[in-house]
């Protein structure tokens, strides 16, 4: 694709409260530690390691296929940084299975997959449908997140009028997701891919909690995941 976007998850960048009301990852935030609880595959590396010149900035580092399920893709780590590779794949796994898709896409051609810097510039992670560029301790939320903007460009690519539709979600939905995906619509839907991400932890209950509360992202995020639940 001809358009490389780059977008940033700072560190602790969540806000607090909000004049609108309760913003929904305050409203589902509790939900976080069960991320991954209901995950039964474990990921694994298929092989050994092989060197490699990195994406971003052709830094030296290691790429090793690896496998979760169904879903093969790959895993790089930047030298020296001190991230064992099982490490992150425990991160990894922890992934709602609909959203590995973002790793596959990640993995294209002579992409990186999930790579792990030892800095990016103060960011915990960028995600576009080129990279998922992360910092060793970028939690798994922070992977949705990069996993909203990977899976929305690639929606994006096929049907340019995504975000439009999403802008007119944010309007019509009236709610905050996070203070932090108030400031453009990319990041909404990326902050919604997250706390998508917690409800789908949190059992059925929670998702419809979600949609109750959000109906036209709801809506709109399921059309963007659809084609992983055809993989
Ligand atoms: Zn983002």
């Amino acid at each position: 694709m001809g358009v490389v976007m780059g977008v940033g998850l700072g560190v602790g960048a969540e806000g607090k409260g909000g004049e609108g009301g309760v913003r929904l990852e305050e409203r589902f935030g509790g939900l976080r530690e069960k991320l991954g609880k209901g995950n039964g595959d474990r990921a694994g590396l298929v092989g050994e390691g092989v060197a490699v010149k990195m994406l971003r900035g052709g830094v030296a580092g290691r790429m090793w296929k690896a496998k979760l399920g169904g879903t093969e893709f790959r895993l790089t780590i930047e030298d020296g940084l001190e991230l064992k590779p099982e490490e992150a794949l425990a991160v990894l796994e922890k992934l709602p299975p609909l959203y590995r898709r973002a790793l596959v896409i990640v993995s294209e051609g002579k992409k990186d997959g999930a790579a792990y810097y030892k800095d990016l510039d103060g960011a915990a992670a960028h995600g576009s449908q080129d990279y998922l560029n992360m910092i060793a301790k970028a939690d798994v939320s922070v992977v949705a997140h990069e996993a909203g903007h990977i899976l929305e460009q690639r929606a994006t690519a096929t049907d340019p009028e995504v975000l439009a539709r999403w802008k007119e979600a944010i309007a019509a939905d009236k709610v905050s997701v996070s203070r932090y995906g108030d400031q453009v619509a990319h990041e909404d839907l990326a902050e919604f891919a997250r706390v998508y991400a917690l409800c789908l932890a949190g059992g059925k209950e929670a998702l419809e909690e979600l949609r109750a509360a959000s109906p036209r992202r709801f809506g709109q995020w399921e059309a963007i995941l659809k084609p992983a639940k055809k993989d």
